[in-house]
């Protein structure tokens, strides 16, 4: 390809709503434009990209038995309604009506379609197992769309879905998927950490995330990993075991005490002169519109999917000032279980406490010395609803837990029988029993990779693409076009590299040299060959974008120098 015929254009200036690095210079290198919120045009440079991800992934699934398919964008209200998920999935699904008035949606993940094909399709268990896989543009609309292609409304996915006879067939098929997922983020030149997650709005029990750890700032996921052992989770997943905490109030007896205007668990472990972990914490959530309390120990934090996910409920936030007077009739800061009429649900760790300090729902005042099912009654529900703090124990072993940001790239489901009981999708077992399907799924956020790896590989000049997911490897500069010596050398390399199969860009355009290096570096093509001033040694350097490593080699010598880079990084 040659620079002057290339559908790009570089920008000097940050994009003002480029908040991560990956928006930032995939827009500045020309490589994707936005058309309205959390959508986007792939531009060459990009679909090169996402094409070789693509095949990539291909690859690895097919390798692993699981076969590709298409299916339709556009989904009918009807199989949604089937499962139920047509009232769940809420505003994220893009809805849709046509002109007769039927309702449908622009598929934001395939579970209804699919499971719909597999009733009609596969009738036996000889027919089993089937591994079907699509990779397609999907629709979510988003309540915060952001970060480029990292949380689109429009974006690429790979999903699968796997149906087998039984259990142990579905561990079979969740340990293929692993296996590919593995290969396939190696082979992208990304490292993945497999993370236990949790399965939000898609449901089932088991489910992993795969995560790029970014090692930056930018990331939606914080993963708790052991330093030890194996042990990673997303963050609203995450176990641990509590450092060791003073949950003993120490006071002799129960009493309410007057605490004028002192609300936070700092002021009152202060005020009372005890450790913040000898105080119960009432917090109100509203979940689907009804009030919830939560209790936890003073020092801790809530982790609010846990927390979502422990009432079964779809939406959760914290209460305003005025709905916690409106449900509880009490001063937000003086709120507690005591004499209220809605659903409380305790974390683990308030079963530690002892002779503690508890808010009672009068406005500067607070209960001290209370003791479970003596002064106040222990919460009918108890569940992990903690966030997970670094420097923690890991649950697993003797370790201790870290964290770092990290963005979701993949994630794989046992769904169970959960969509195909909802759907009737059954089949005939050896016995002549109908029995409904065992399924898995599994996404990979195609357009969301591409944007990871440049979070993790660049550097303050641009894009250091993984090479085999590189747009471009080599760019061949001339320094000046107008300098015939210069340019029949670049013309020679760059065809002598076209002929071995190398992917080669000639920046043939009469630029000043500063502004073709500085572009060769934003795009990020592996390697750039300048035709310079050293030709009249015999020579052209080579830069290596990854490291920035400079090399002067005989020109004679270049094309098989670049060959061997190449095959060594591959
Ligand atoms: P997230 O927690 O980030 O919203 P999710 O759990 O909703 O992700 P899945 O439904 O499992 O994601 O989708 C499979 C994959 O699709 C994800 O692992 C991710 O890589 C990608 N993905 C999901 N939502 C988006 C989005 N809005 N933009 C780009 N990629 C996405
Ligand atoms: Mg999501």
């Amino acid at each position: 390809m040659r620079m002057t015929k290339l559908f790009f254009n570089t920008l000097r200036e940050t994009p003002a709503d480029a908040e991560v690095i990956s928006h930032q210079f995939l827009v500045r290198a020309g490589y994707i434009r936005k058309l309205t919120s959390g959508i986007y045009t792939y531009l060459p440079l990009m679909l090169r990209v996402i094409k070789k991800i693509s095949n990539i992934i291909r690859e690895e699934m097919d390798a692993q038995g699981a076969q590709e398919l298409l299916m339709p964008i556009l989904q009918p209200e009807e199989l949604w309604k089937e499962t139920g998920r047509w009232e769940v999935y809420g505003k994220e699904l893009m809805r849709l009506t046509d002109r007769h008035g039927r309702m449908g949606a622009l598929g934001p993940t395939h579970e209804e379609i699919i499971t719909a094909l597999a009733r009609d399709e596969i009738k036996s268990y000889r027919q089993l197992p089937v591994n079907l896989y699509q990779i397609q543009d999907k629709f979510r609309d988003e309540i915060r769309p952001r970060f480029g292609l990292l949380r689109g409304r429009e974006f690429l996915m790979k999903d699968a879905y796997s149906f087998d006879a039984d259990e142990a067939g579905l561990e079979e098929s969740y340990k293929k998927m692993i296996i590919a997922y593995t290969n396939i983020f190696n082979r992208c030149g990304l490292e993945t950490r497999m993370v236990r997650s949790d399965s939000g709005a898609i449901g089932g029990s088991v489910s992993h995330e795969f995560m790029v750890l970014t090692r930056t700032q930018s990331g939606e996921n914080d993963v708790l990993f052991c330093d030890s052992c194996d042990y990673a989770a997303n963050s609203n997943r995450a176990e641990s075991r509590m450092l060791p905490a003073d949950t003993d109030g120490k006071f002799t007896d129960a009493k309410e005490v007057d605490t004028p205007g002192i609300k936070s668990i700092e002021d009152l472990a202060k005020f009372f002169n005890i450790a913040p972990s000898a105080i119960c914490k009432s917090l109100v959530y509203i979940a689907d519109k009804r009030p919830v309390m939560a209790l936890i120990r003073g020092d801790q934090a809530i982790e609010e999917t846990k927390l979502l996910n422990a009432i079964g409920a779809n939406e959760i936030r914290i209460a305003s000032d005025a709905e916690v007077r409106e449900h509880l009739n009490a001063e937000p800061g003086f709120m507690g279980p005591v004499g209220v009429n809605i659903q409380i649900i305790g974390d683990e760790s308030i079963k530690e406490l002892k002779n503690f300090v508890v808010g009672i729902n009068k406005a500067d005042k607070h209960l001290v010395g209370a003791n479970w099912d003596k002064e106040i009654k222990f919460p009918a529900k108890i569940a992990d609803i903690r966030l997970v703090q670094p420097g923690e124990g890991c649950p697993e072993c003797e370790g201790k837990l870290e964290t770092t940001k990290g963005i979701e790239v993949g994630n794989i489901f046992k769904l169970g029988t959960k969509y195909s009981e909802k759907m009737k999708a059954t089949f005939t077992d050896e016995n002549g029993q109908e029995k409904p399907f065992i399924m898995g799924c599994y996404g990979i956020g195609v357009s969301r990779t591409a944007a990871a790896a440049v979070e993790r590989y660049h550097d303050k000049d641009g894009i250091q693409w993984p090479i085999a997911i590189a747009p471009y490897h080599v760019v061949v500069v001339p320094v000046n076009v107008t300098d015939e010596q210069q340019m029949s050398t670049a013309e020679k390399i760059y065809n002598d590299l076209l002929a071995e199969n190398i992917e080669t860009v000639l920046d043939d355009r009469d630029e000043r040299p500063g502004v073709k290096f500085k572009d060769a570096d934003l795009i990020g093509f592996s390697v750039r060959i300048t035709a310079g001033k050293t030709l009249v040694e015999g020579m052209v350097e080579i830069k290596i974008r990854s490291t920035g490593e400079l090399l002067k080699v005989p020109v004679g010598e270049a094309v098989a120098r670049v060959k061997d880079l190449i095959l060594k990084e591959c």
